[in-house]
Formats: structure tokens, sequence, C-alpha cells
């Protein structure tokens, strides 16, 4: 037998030991005990799965000289102390499938055997019914004799010279007010989800936060933040079989220069995830400026065992048995309220009627009013919160109500000149090949409009230059702007941001069709590129297609262009090269509709007519027209507004009529 050939242990071997408690508690401190803000963490969550009503926290030197964190939560009797320090000791789950229907905060009972390793921790505990309570000194993992103490009925824990006994942790604490600043961001989490309870925070002996228990979500958002916060914030709701999603989103005239004012929370724990972010920056799109991200406060509820909260030692990420769908989900519901209500930026601040705080039965009644026009535009989806960010793109304009619909024969003129004066747009940037040059065979898609179809390309009569241009349905002035008037007032239009809106929308639609008029090259285009970026290029070629830009690979690092789209007839060449640039900017999250929103917009941006290009009454007519047609005429893709309101009130008051 092979076993009675095993070689004997060579005396060169390392000796493999069995380590200390001690140490193996120190190991699983250095994960779940980062800086003081973990330990306020760790102690407001066991206070919390206490049953705590009240829960009261006080640090001094931003939890470097002291934590404690007092409640008056079920207490622990004198005989559990011991095995509450014990590592892998806790009340909360008992076997492996406990795993799968976690209900508390906590689960791993590693926290406070970490922290009594690490400081010196006092802990006083009462259970309810008990006359008296115990008290527990452990200083580096070592316990003094348990002994009697008169306290309130709940727990104490006091934790002192947090890292004294390691020094690499110690050397990494930054000053006070930055560990002060987590600590209050780790009280905030978990204030946060919990309105019912009554938190306070004390900073060297200071109160900072005093937080009672409030019915409404939005008055704890609004005590632990600012009112102005609270008044501004957007009740959004949504729910399918499987998830439901409640809370808060900012109004967009609200925002941050970073995306540290998201606050997610998966079955009332605050966690950190990437993809609902992105989900969330989505629902944003073209209402925030570039770089500024927006502030929501958002509660998925889903089943226990549809996610897994033991992935990540603080617990701070957790995976989703359906990521896609927790996706949509935030994705549909928050696009779905700003698409139900008129985000235009309004002249000399707000309209009250429109940013006062929704009552949650009002906005359940929009979006109960959403659903039934999404679902009426499409009698096979059971439910919009079910439907993916592609299905929401493709929902036409004239499925909401709010829209007003020109007559059709309109519509269909103003579209056409609106196709003439884009070409022209793009003949005069010398993007369109002169006629003869560049062989070319189109190969329309069934539903495209052919090039050939609209009057009289670039034939329209220059307009003059200097006198505003008014057609029936406005004007233009200064060779930049269209004035119009609606039910709310004077209108003041962007008209190159505005024609890109429109454009993006029409080349978007279509897109998604799958109908976007392309061009098939007789000769296809050679590209060389870096190898990774040929890569790129390739893995991308699906959604490129849908834009119409076909690529194939040529051997080597050289991707073949084979069409383009229709309305972009510069060079595919560079039109690849853009997109090269944008595949190499990302590298993160759910990217393929970025890819194609990204491309869209750049379609978009080259093709509209520009500040300075003058037109004439019948192009500012159709332009006007698209207006209301588009999903969001207020703000061009890059978020900044295509319009700006003058109300009659606004006008009243500038002219000091009121
Ligand atoms: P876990 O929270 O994962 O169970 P901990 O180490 O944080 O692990 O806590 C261990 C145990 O100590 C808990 O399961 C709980 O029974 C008890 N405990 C901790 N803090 C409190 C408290 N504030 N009130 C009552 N019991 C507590
Ligand atoms: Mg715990």
């Amino acid at each position: 037998m092979e076993s009675e050939t095993l070689p004997t242990a060579d005396a060169e071997l390392p000796e493999i030991r069995q380590l200390s408690t001690s140490v193996v508690n120190k190991i699983a401190a250095g994960e779940v005990i980062e800086r003081p803000a973990s330990v306020v963490k760790e102690l407001m969550e066991n206070s919390v799965d206490a049953g705590a009503k009240r829960v009261d926290v006080s640090l001094a030197k931003g939890g470097m000289a002291m934590i404690r964190v007092a409640d008056n939560g079920c207490g622990m009797a004198p005989e559990q102390f011991e095995l509450a320090l014990a590592s892998h000791a806790t009340s909360k789950i008992r076997d492996a499938d406990d795993l799968f229907s976690v209900a508390t905060m906590g689960f791993r009972g590693e926290a406070l055997a970490s922290i009594a390793e690490i400081s010196s921790m006092r802990i006083r505990s009462r259970p309810r019914d008990a006359t008296a309570g115990a008290e527990l000194e452990v200083t580096g993992g070592v316990a003094e004799p348990l002994a009697p103490c008169g306290c309130a009925a709940g727990t104490s824990m006091e934790v002192r010279s947090l890292f004294y006994n390691t020094p690499v942790r110690r050397k990494f604490m930054r000053t006070a007010q930055t560990e002060y600043g987590h600590a209050a961001e780790a009280f905030a989490r978990i204030a946060l989800p919990r309105p019912d309870v009554h938190f306070t925070l004390r900073h060297n002996d200071r109160l900072i936060h005093d937080l009672p228990p409030v019915d409404h979500w939005r008055e704890r958002i609004g005590a632990l933040f600012t009112r102005e916060l609270a008044d501004n914030l957007i009740w959004v709701e949504g729910r399918d079989d499987l998830l439901r999603l409640s809370g808060y989103v900012a109004d967009p005239q609200l925002s941050r220069s970073n995306n540290r004012m998201q606050y997610l929370f998966i079955n009332g724990r605050h966690i950190r995830d990437r993809a609902l972010q992105h989900a969330l920056t989505e629902s944003y799109r073209g209402l925030l400026l570039t770089g500024r991200h927006p502030i929501a406060f958002i509660r998925l509820g889903l089943a226990a065992d549809t996610v897994d909260v033991n992935v990540h030692p603080t617990k701070l990420e957790v995976r989703f048995q359906d990521s896609g769908r927790a996706y949509s989900m935030v994705l549909s519901t928050i696009r779905g309220h700003f698409l139900a209500n008129d985000m235009t930026a309004r002249v000399g601040g707000r309209n009250e009627t429109d940013t006062s705080p929704q009552s949650p039965n009002q906005a359940a009644q929009s979006h109960a009013q959403l659903n039934a026009q999404l679902n009426a535009a499409d009698p096979n989806a059971a439910d919009h919160a079910a439907r993916s960010s592609l299905q929401w793109a493709r929902q036409s304009p004239g499925t909401q109500s709010h829209l007003q619909l020109p007559d059709p024969g309109a519509s269909s003129s103003s579209a056409e000149v609106l196709e003439a004066l884009t070409r022209r747009t793009l003949a005069g940037r010398g993007e369109a090949p002169a006629t003869g040059a560049a062989p070319t065979n189109a190969a329309a898609a069934p539903s495209a409009v052919p090039a050939t179809s609209s009057p009289a390309t670039g034939a329209l009569p220059e307009p003059p230059a200097v006198l505003p241009v008014i057609s029936r349905l406005g004007m233009q002035i200064h060779n930049r702007y269209l004035v119009t008037e609606t039910e709310e007032g004077m209108v003041v239009i962007d008209q190159h941001a505005l024609h890109e809106r429109v454009l993006y929308e029409q080349f978007r639609e279509k897109a998604l069709e799958g109908t976007l008029q392309v061009q098939r090259m007789l000769v296809p285009e050679p590209v060389t590129l870096a190898p990774k970026e040929a890569a790129a290029v390739l893995d991308a070629a699906d959604t490129l297609a849908q834009l119409g830009l076909e690529v194939e690979p040529f051997g080597g690092d050289t991707v073949l262009v084979s069409t383009h789209p229709a309305m972009l007839k510069a060079r595919p060449g560079e039109l690849l090269r853009h997109v090269v640039d944008l595949l190499m900017q990302g590298g993160k999250g759910p990217q393929r509709r970025d890819l194609l929103d990204e491309l869209l917009h750049m379609m978009s941006c080259k093709a509209a007519v520009k500040a300075g290009d003058p037109l004439s009454p019948e192009e500012v007519s159709a332009l006007l027209e698209q207006r209301d047609l588009c999903q969001d005429a207020h703000h061009c893709p890059h978020g900044r507004p295509t319009a700006l309101i003058f109300t009659p009130d606004e006008l009243d008051k500038q002219f000091q009529r009121t």
C-alpha cells in the first residue's frame, strides 16, 4: 500500500502550529476593527439587536480616547458575559442554515472578542427583570473577575486605549477630527434606518445629535442632516413579487460632488453596492451636471434568503441572488418618478407647489398612474417595476399622458425639416462627403426614413442674421436662443441643447429598436489599434452594431469597420477612435448601456445645430414642435438645462406689479 511508503517529516520543514485564541482574536480584529468608527458600528449594532429603544453614544477624541455605547435593550445575565466575549459565540444564529435567514445586524460573534483583545473594555449589563447588574473589565483579552454593580437595565460598553497593543493599527489612526468624522458616519448609518429608536451622539462631552423617535423617515433624515435637505426629498416607491423599494431621493437641484450622500439599506442594514449606485446615477442622467452626484436614502426589502450578507467581514457588501433585478428596480422606480414629473429649471427659485415635500400617498398615486400608463403601453408587462432599463428606454414619448402631441401631419413635416437641418449642420462642418466621393450604398433598416425622402436638402433660404426669426411657434434671437410661450410662462430655449436632446432621443429609440439608419461601405476601412483597444472594441461589437458601427477582426490588432451610422458620414476610423477612448475610460459596472448612451450623446452633439447657427422660421417651428415630443426636453444629454421658464408671476414681480 502507498501509505506504508509515506516519507517521514523532514527536519527542514516549517512546523505547523495551532494559534492561540489571543492571536486568532487579533487577526479577526484586524478585519473587523479598522478604526474607532468600527467599534461604534459594532457596539451600536449590538444595542439595536438587543431591542434597545434608546442608544447613547459618547466619544472622546474621535473615539481614540474613549467610546461608550449605552442602551436600554434586553441586557445580559452575569453568566452570559464570558460567552459574549468568546470568539464565534453569538445568540443570533444556531447553525449554518440560519445564515440564510439573518434578521439581526450581527451574527458572526466576533466583534466583542475582537474589541476586547485590542483595548481596555468595561462591560456593565443588567437584564430588565434582574434586580442587580454585573460588571466586567477586560484588557488585551484578559478579564478581571466579574463583579456585581448597580446599573440601569440594559447594557453599557466602554472602550478605552483602542489599539494599545497593536502598534501598527495605532499608527494608522488619523487626527481626532478625522476619526470623529468616520465615527459620526457610522452613527448615522445605524441611526438612519431606525427612526423608531432614540439615538444620541456626544463628542468630548458636547451633544452633537439628539434624535428622538419619529414616525416618518423624512424627519429622521432632517434631524440628522438639514431641514433644507428634508424639504427637498422626493418620495419614491416600487415593488414586485420579490423586492420592495421605498425611500427618498433629493430634488436634482440638490446634489453633491461625491457619492457619499447615497444611503442604501438592504433589510435595514446599510450597504455599499456599486451596481445600485450606478443605477442611481443612471436614473438622474440628464438631470445633473457632469461630476455631480445624486443624494438618496433608499431601502430595499427582500426575502433574507435571496441576499447573502456573509460575504464581507463588516457586512458592508452583500451579494444578491438576482442583482439585475435590484438594479432595474432602483432605476425604473426613480427614473419613472422623474419622467412623470416636470423637472424644468425655474428662474428665480423653485415653484412652491412643485417641490413642497410630497406625501407618500401623492407619490404612490403618481407612481400608480405612471405604472398604469406604462402597462397600458405594453399589455404584456405585468409590472412596471420588473422592467429592465432598456425596456424603460424603449417607452415611446407618446405614452406619457402629460405631453402634448402635435397633430400627426405637423409632426411628420417638422421631423423632415429637422432632418434637413441636421444634414445642413453636418454638411456645413464638412462632415458629409462631397457627392460622388467615397463609394457607399445605403442599407436602410425597414422603418428608417430614407435620406432622399426629405425636401430640398440644404436649399432652405438663409435667414437674416440680425433680426429675430419669427415662426408661428416662437422666435430665434441672437442666433442661439428660441423664445416661446407655454402655459407655464415665457420659455427661453438653448437651440443647441434642445436639438441635441431631440436627436439623442431619436437616435436612442432607433438604436434600441434596431432601426437606426446605417450605411454599408463598399470598401471597409481597416483601423489599427493597440492590442488592448482592439480587444475592447471587438468585445463591444454588439453594442456598436446597434449604433450602426459594424466591426470585425482583421488579423493582428487591426479591425475592419464595414458600416457606420448614416447620420455621421465622418471618417468611420475617427468615430472608432472616439469609441476606443470611451471604452478605455470604463472598467466598472454594467457599462453596455453606458457605452451606447455615450455614443448616442456624441452623435447627437455632432449633428445638432450650434449656437450661432441661423435658423429659418420652419426650422424654429420644427425644433419647438419636437420639444413637446421629448421625454426630457428640459435637459441636454450633458445635464445642462435646455430651457428657462419665466412664469407670469416672476415677470410680474420683475416689473413690480405685485
Ligand atoms: P454578534 O453580534 O455577531 O452576535 P458580538 O461579539 O457582537 O457578536 O456579540 C456577542 C453576543 O453578546 C451577542 O450575540 C449578544 O448575545 C451579546 N451582546 C452583545 N452586545 C449586547 C448588548 N448591547 N445587549 C445585549 N446583549 C449583547
Ligand atoms: Mg455584534
